[in-house]
């Protein structure tokens, strides 16, 4: 784990890698000795919040014969209007992978 910041924001004193355990779940940290202030990435509140199923839109990947699969949180198929036989259009963005949904009826010729 990176040390992303030197010192405690609320006394200043430097801050330790630490093992936290929050509510059960052990997270990499950055603690204060002094305060006892525990300072956490936003990727392990993300490891958090899915190991605590705090987080709806998470999906796990599974495989299905050959393929690897995963399912649709269904607000998402709603909210997209999402029908089988639609297409998803994979788009690679700075950040992981962006799903176009395109209808099937718009394809029609
Ligand atoms: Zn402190």
């Amino acid at each position: 784990m990176k040390k992303f910041m030197e010192t405690c924001y609320k006394c200043n004193t430097n801050v330790k890698i630490f093992k936290c355990i929050k509510e059960g779940i052990e997270l990499n940290c950055l603690k204060c000795p002094k305060c006892g202030e525990e300072y956490f990435t936003s990727s392990e509140l993300t490891k958090f919040d899915i190991l605590t199923g705090r987080r709806k839109m998470v999906r796990k990947f599974g495989v299905l014969g050959d393929s690897t699969v995963i399912r649709f949180p269904p607000n998402v198929v709603k909210h997209y209007g999402i029908k089988p036989g639609d297409f998803g259009i994979f788009e690679e963005v700075p950040e992981g992978i962006l799903i176009k949904p395109l209808p099937a009826k718009e394809l029609k010729r």
